[in-house]
């Protein structure tokens, strides 16, 4: 089933998009969460990394690289913390697996 992320891909809506390529696509959280705060997304749509197995093993590594790039890109590549909510319960809102990029300030251990 399609999610918001889904209509951003076809761009049924705007997203402030900072990277795309023919697996992914990474644009600004609606809500940032820190100065520097993009997500990551694969054009599949996967909705959870619990739903995702071995046939997608080079898109999710993909997804890595590409989030590495965008921190590059934007700046914050030496200090970035990546999240990825796997389920209603530690927090996941949009059931299109995305990855956080997170950075521009100080982060807590364990995160909360
Ligand atoms: P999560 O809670 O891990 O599922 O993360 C979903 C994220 O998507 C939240 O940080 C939201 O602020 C963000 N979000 C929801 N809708 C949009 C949108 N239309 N454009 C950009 N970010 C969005």
């Amino acid at each position: 089933m399609s999610t918001i992320f889904g209509k951003i891909i076809r761009r049924e809506i705007p997203a402030d998009i900072v990277y795309e390529d023919d697996l992914c696509l990474a644009f600004r959280d609606i809500n940032p969460q820190a100065p520097t705060h993009v997500l990551v997304i694969p054009k599949q749509e996967i909705p959870r990394l619990a739903d995702a197995n071995a046939a997608d093993q080079a898109l999710l590594g993909h997804l890595l690289l590409a989030a590495n790039r965008v921190a590059q890109q934007l700046g914050v590549g030496d200090a970035f913390r990546l999240v990825v909510n796997n389920g209603a319960e530690v927090g996941q809102s949009v059931f299109h697996l995305h990855l956080h990029i997170l950075s521009g300030r100080r982060f807590r251990w364990p995160p909360g």
